[in-house]
């Protein structure tokens, strides 16, 4: 299956997302400097979205303690999530919702 990336735009930079397995790098997700997001794809979908936030917080601003990153990840995921936001599993070919 190909691996799936999503292009944003943060602050006029434009960044890549894509999920993938990272457990060689011994990370969750990572944020690189050439502009790319990673999460593991294999996570559950609140520690996914609570990755993402983290690493997005990362690239808004590289000089974010790690501790701030957490705490605002956290607050974000909880939030999201108690509105019952949810990941929906999109097939690849059609980009649809699957049923
Ligand atoms: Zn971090």
């Amino acid at each position: 299956m190909r691996m799936k990336v999503i292009g944003i735009k943060l602050d006029g930079r434009r960044w890549r997302l894509r999920k993938r397995k990272l457990g060689r790098d011994r990370v969750v997700g990572q944020c690189w400097s050439d502009g790319v997001i990673e999460v593991d794809c294999r996570l559950s979908q609140k520690r996914k979205l609570r990755t993402l936030l983290h690493e997005l917080f990362h690239a808004l601003d590289g000089d974010l303690s790690e501790t701030c990153c957490e705490q605002r990840s956290k607050a974000f995921a909880d939030a999201i999530w108690a509105e019952g936001y949810r990941e929906m599993r999109m097939d690849a070919e059609f980009r649809r919702p699957r049923r």
